[in-house]
């Protein structure tokens, strides 16, 4: 300076030195002067001398390294000598501690400063804090690492595609579809796409829309499968880019159609089951109506299968259930229905039409296809089918009506002794409708107690002697004729009031052996079972009680066995019976000669008597057939230790026949009639015994 400042330099001075500063304190950056020697700071502005923990005052004169630190200098260093040497500006990044002891990033710029000659003599350093722009970058490296990793993790495809070009995809994604990574990079995501599915896919990325849907992908083998595709928009480096979450399908729908089958199956044989074939039915039936065709509605239930359940077994069931469901598939076209309603039904839509014998025809073929022996349970078994048919439009216009009819005459099939077919006849409607007024009417006999016991004396044959009688039951309702026992007994089995019946019947005849013991008479009484009443668990116990209740010994009564009853599981019927001899009760098998009682059955079981049943006694002595087989049945009886008694004998022929044959026993009209308690009583006066 040539001379000294004036005042007003001087005021205009300080006005542009506070200006400076002004500007240098308030702008987003940390400005600062070094000179060459010794790096020596001349400047620094707030934000400067701040970041090092200074005033501008207290910063001034201070060393580089004692601004930043010994270490921190001892790593710029080498930057700062090559501003020097090679004057010329440099940039580095570096972190710094906070004061809030948080780690800052800062960008540093060192400018060479140059005088007239060209030499070093300073140095500016314009600091900026990237802090924040350094953790954005870390975030986003952090995200980008997390998506490799989630894509790498993740079990489901996943793919990325830019305005349809495949960006990247997983491996998982690589395995569902068969492809190599090259083979996919840079392609047309919708080549891959199922070419019947591309349309929709590709509506779908013309919107953009964020959704799930269901499509198909190819497989690299060409074949088809189904997936979901999951599919969100992401934004990323200023990119819009389009993430597809692949999910394999196979499984689903695998699992979905198993389910569906399931619904509308019987998971023992397979077959549709009744809401499945119900369905169908329908369609069917409406498809015979346009052509005017006339199918036929079988309803197939299987004879005695709860016998060979209880004896043999559950599984040997269901083995004769999937045999028999097979032999009825087998029996059939592929235009007919088959389904199995549940236990031992199944029922049959037969879609040709039913006029010319067609049905019957395959009603028989059903008929010997079903009742062939099959092994179950170790044993070998035949159970026929009882078969009932309606035929379309006639005996009913819906499935449902038609089941309803194949199933009522499928019952009269049945009372006409099983193993046989019958067609809907409107009559049987109407006899359904009976049963059911009837059974009304029984159970209402059973609360008022409406039955009688008749007794029907027993003979010996060799010197007439009166050996006991046979209790037998009649329904007598009020202002209403009797009822005989036939006409009553099948349908309170079937409807299970036999056994409350059954229960009077024996506490009323040992009431009346209790009597006749009483006056003097100690005539055993016989009584006749049905199956409902042998089959209870407890049946032994209450014949136990009944007998103590009517204070009588066992040997006063005998107990009427049918050979049915005999038939089942053979060690149990045995260890019932054998306590029941235990008790001292006797035990006949009633109507002996009419069931398949086995020779093995007949050894191995406590029996005292066969009784014959009528049906051979009848054409006696004249039928050679009958003849043979009542001999036979003696010989049989006598060899076995068993005494056998007639029924029916209705003549002085039968009678002698039966005698000279060596029978032991007979009952009969001829000899006595069954009769109520006082005509018994008057019978007795009369004959004096
Ligand atoms: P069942 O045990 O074989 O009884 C003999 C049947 O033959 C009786 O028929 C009897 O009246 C009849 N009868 C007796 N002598 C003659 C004769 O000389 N000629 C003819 N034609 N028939 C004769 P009922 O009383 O009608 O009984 C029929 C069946 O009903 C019985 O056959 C028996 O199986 C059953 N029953 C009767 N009472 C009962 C009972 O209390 N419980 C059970 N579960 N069944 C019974
Ligand atoms: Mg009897
Ligand atoms: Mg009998």
């Amino acid at each position: 300076m040539d001379r000294p400042a004036s005042v007003e330099e001087l005021a205009a001075l300080r006005d542009e030195v506070a200006q400076f500063r002004l500007l240098a304190n308030n702008l987003p950056a940390a400005i600062a002067y070094y000179d060459r020697q010794g790096y020596t700071c001349r400047y620094a502005n707030l934000g400067y001398a701040r970041m090092f923990g200074h005033t501008e005052a207290s910063i001034l004169g201070l060393g580089f390294a004692r601004i930043i630190g010994e270490e921190a200098a001892r790593e710029v260093l080498p930057r700062i000598d090559a501003v020097v040497s090679d004057r010329r500006r440099s940039s580095y990044e570096r972190q710094l501690p906070g004061p809030d002891g948080r780690p800052r990033w800062i960008e540093v710029d060192v400018l060479p400063h140059l005088d007239a000659a060209g030499e070093v003599v300073g140095a500016f350093v314009l600091v900026h804090d990237i802090t924040r722009h350094r953790q954005a970058e870390a975030a986003l490296r952090q995200s980008e690492e997390r998506l490799a990793k989630f894509m790498l993790a993740s079990a489901e495809g996943i793919a990325f595609h830019k305005d349809g070009e495949i960006t990247d995809v997983n491996p998982p994604l690589l395995a569902l579809t068969g492809y190599a990574l090259p083979e996919l990079l840079g392609r047309q995501a919708l080549d891959f796409v199922d070419p019947a599915e591309r349309e929709r896919v590709a509506a779908v990325m013309a919107s953009g829309a964020e959704i799930g849907y269901e499509t198909a992908l190819t497989h690299k083998s060409g074949h088809r499968l189904p997936v979901e595709f999951i599919v969100r928009t992401l934004h990323y480096r200023d990119e819009r880019l389009r993430m597809t979450i692949v999910r394999d399908l196979r499984d689903r729908i695998q699992a979905r159609s198993r389910i569906d089958y399931l619904a509308h199956h019987d998971a023992l044989t397979g077959l549709p089951n009744r809401s499945a074939f119900i369905e169908r039915a329908q369609a069917l039936l409406a498809a015979a109506q346009a052509q005017g065709h006339r199918p036929a509605m079988l309803f197939i239930d299987l004879d005695n299968f709860k016998r060979v359940n209880d004896s043999l077994g559950h599984l040997a069931g269901d083995t004769l259930l999937r045999t028999a469901a097979r032999r009825i598939t087998g029996a059939l076209r592929s235009g007919d229905l088959v389904a199995r309603f549940g236990g031992d039904e199944f029922v049959v839509l037969l879609s040709g039409d039913s006029r010319g014998g067609g049905v019957a025809e395959v009603a028989g073929k059903l008929l010997a296809a079903i009742g062939e022996p099959l092994r179950a349970g170790g044993a070998t078994i035949s159970v026929t089918p009882s078969i009932g048919v309606a035929l379309f439009p006639e005996h009913g216009t819906d499935s449902d009506e038609l089941i309803k009819h194949a199933d009522t005459a499928m019952y009269q099939a049945k009372s006409r002794g099983r193993a046989n077919c019958c067609i809907f006849e409107p009559a049987m409607a109407a006899a359904a409708m009976a049963d059911l007024a009837m059974e009304g009417r029984l159970a209402q006999a059973v609360r008022e107690r409406e039955f009688v016991l008749h007794y029907q004396p027993q003979f010996a044959l060799a010197d007439g002697r009166l050996l006991g009688a046979e209790a037998l039951i009649r329904w007598a309702p009020p202002g209403r004729p009797q009822v005989l026992p036939e006409d009553f007994i099948p349908l309170a089995e079937a409807r299970r009031l036999m056994l409350p019946i059954g229960q009077w019947v024996l506490a009323e005849a040992l009431c009346a052996a209790r009597r006749w013991h009483d006056e003097g008479r100690p005539l055993p009484v016989a009584v006749n079972l049905s199956s409902l009443e042998f089959g209870a668990p407890d049946f032994v116990e209450q014949v136990q009680a009944a007998l103590a209740a009517a204070g009588l010994p066992g040997r006063l009564l005998e107990l009427e066995l049918t050979e049915r009853m005999l038939m089942d599981d053979l060690p149990a019927v045995r260890r019932t019976l054998l306590r029941l001899k235990a008790l001292g009760v006797g035990i006949a098998v009633d109507d002996f000669g009419t069931g398949y009682t086995s020779l093995r059955h007949l050894m191995e079981l406590p029996i005292d008597r066969l009784k014959l049943d009528r049906s051979f006694v009848q054409g006696l002595p004249g039928d050679a057939g009958a003849a043979a087989i009542v001999r036979a049945v003696i010989q049989m009886a006598q060899g076995l230790g068993m005494r056998t008694l007639a029924e029916g004998v209705e003549t002085a022929a039968q009678q002698d026949w039966l005698r000279a044959q060596g029978c032991d026993e007979m009952q009969g009209e001829m000899a006595a009639p069954p009769m109520g308690e006082e005509a018994l009583q008057a019978w007795l006066r009369a004959r004096g015994a």
